[in-house]
């Protein structure tokens, strides 16, 4: 995102809806820093710019681009023809049957809005989960970005990239459960943001098989339930 610095009036009113706090008042004019700037739109789709000073690039360049898709819920990835973060997620994808039978998938969303986060991060967490032989899921531009699937090691040219927020998703023997989340904490302090978990797993007759894993490796597991009603298929 840009600024006109000759319509800017220095109103500072656009710095608190920026949710990763790239524009600074600078003088009498306002600044994007382009480094922090994750291309997600909001300060110029808010109009809260009674100037109209932001500039909306026409077409960012590769790999320039990659923080829109990630950031921007209206910028579509055109491999999955998805908005918001270029997946739908795989607590959809389960409704077509997708998992073979003992299998989970597995949703690991990393940054949020005002932590964000850099490829470089997704990378490492990544990298530790794809040594356990994960099947990264195919409709999801983290999978697309990856220069080797069996390493989970991402372009390099795209590592610098800062966004919003990524998911990484998979599939897994559900009694790998316990090394997934293991293999993630083993690695926490070395990616700059936050992340969470997420396991996707149907009821079946009342047991969830996931959780029993989990928590008989001394996990504490916050069950989000989600019915589905068919109209998925
Ligand atoms: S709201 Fe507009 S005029 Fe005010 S500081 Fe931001 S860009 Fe400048
Ligand atoms: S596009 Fe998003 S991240 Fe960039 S300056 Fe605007 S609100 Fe901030």
């Amino acid at each position: 995102m840009l600024i006109d610095e000759r319509s800017c009036v220095g109103c500072g009113e656009c710095l608190k809806y920026c949710p990763m706090r790239a524009i600074s008042l600078e003088g009498e004019t306002a600044k994007v820093d382009q480094d922090l700037c994750a291309e997600c739109g909001v300060c110029a789709r808010l109009g809260v710019c009674l100037e109209d000073a932001f500039v909306v690039p026409p077409e960012l360049p590769w790999p320039r681009s990659i923080r829109s898709i990630f950031s921007d819920p209206l910028t579509e990835f055109e491999a999955t023809g998805v908005t918001g973060r270029g997946t739908e997620e795989m607590k959809t994808n389960d409704v077509t049957e997708r998992y073979k039978p003992g299998w989970v998938g597995v949703c690991v969303d990393v940054g949020r809005p005002n932590v964000g986060c850099r490829l470089r991060d997704i990378d490492t967490l990544a990298r530790a989960i794809a040594l356990l032989g994960v099947e990264f899921e195919t409709l999801n531009p983290v999978s697309y970005l990856m220069e080797s699937k069996s390493m989970g090691a991402l372009m390099k040219e795209v590592l610098d990239e800062r966004v919003v927020s990524g998911i990484i998703e998979f599939t897994i023997p559900v009694e790998k459960v316990v090394e997934v989340v293991q293999a993630l904490k083993a690695v926490e302090g070395e990616v700059d943001t936050v992340f969470s978990v997420g396991v996707i797993s149907r009821v079946v007759d009342g047991d969830i098989p996931a959780r029993r894993h989990l928590e008989s490796a001394g996990m504490s597991v916050a069950p989000n339930g989600k019915t589905n009603v068919g109209m998925g298929r």
